[in-house]
């Protein structure tokens, strides 16, 4: 291993560290425990190599935005996973194109950023000629300044999750949301834990609640979410335009 890996393995530790010890804090402060809750550590832009390194350090769950950058870094994880370390499961949280929401169902165990029945019917088409079974969330948009951005709207939701379930080769697994830019994230943290309890009484096996990134985790952790997404807190801050 050269020096400059050995001191990105340094880097990666540390700040995974200080984002452990933020979660800690906002569990305690929430009455929480640290076990109700799953990091997925956003690796888009960043190297197969640190996906690597972070499994090593005991993640277990990764997400990435792009097809095909993350089909790639998956083929070379394969190569550079150290010996021990599991394959972390992959989320897929960006925005699909029905035409590509087959080839992402070949290598992706979660797609968080399911928002529209065209795409979970491409989806599942998919899993089912790569003989998968891949977890689905809904992905709510609450509006905000962003306008426009992914996302069904709240009331769209209940109806996409039932054909969701019905459909063969998805497993219906709950909600997600970005928080809408310029508003409080905590009303819509605690509007998609509503959505998501409201989920849970027809389909029981639909408990995840994905919110927060690096911006909002603590205020995710306080209102019920059970999967934190969190890139540049981990990995550094990213190039523009990605
Ligand atoms: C990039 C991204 C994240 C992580 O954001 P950070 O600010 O880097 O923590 C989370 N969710 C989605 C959907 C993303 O695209």
């Amino acid at each position: 291993m050269t020096d400059r890996s050995t001191s990105r393995d340094d880097e990666l530790r540390r700040r995974l560290c200080l984002v452990e010890d933020e979660i800690a804090a906002a569990c305690v402060a929430a009455g929480r425990s640290r076990e109700e809750l799953t990091l997925v550590a956003i690796t888009k832009t960043y190297p197969a190599s640190d996906v690597a390194s972070l499994a090593a350090l005991g993640v277990t769950d990764v997400g990435e935005n792009r097809h095909p950058e993350a089909r790639d870094k998956r083929e070379e994880l394969e190569d550079v996973l150290p010996g021990g370390a599991h394959m972390p499961r992959l989320h897929f949280v960006g925005g699909l194109q029905t035409n590509k929401a087959g080839q992402v169902a070949r290598y992706a165990d979660v797609v968080q950023s399911v928002d529209r029945l065209k795409l979970a019917r491409s989806l599942s088409r998919g899993a089912e000629a790569a003989e998968r079974e891949i977890e689905v969330l809904v992905q709510v948009d609450f509006g905000g300044e962003d306008a426009g951005r992914a996302g069904a709207e709240p009331a769209e939701v209940p109806a996409l999750a039932d054909t969701i379930a019905e459909l063969p080769g998805l497993r219906l697994r709950g909600v997600m949301t970005v928080a809408p830019l310029g508003a409080d994230p905590a009303s819509s943290f605690e509007h998609l834990a509503r959505i998501g309890e409201r989920l849970r009484q027809d389909h029981p096996a639909a408990d995840i609640v994905s919110a927060g990134m690096s911006g909002d985790f603590a205020t995710a952790i306080a209102h019920g979410a059970t999967h934190l997404r969190i890139g540049r807190s981990i990995l550094g801050e990213r190039p523009p335009l990605q």
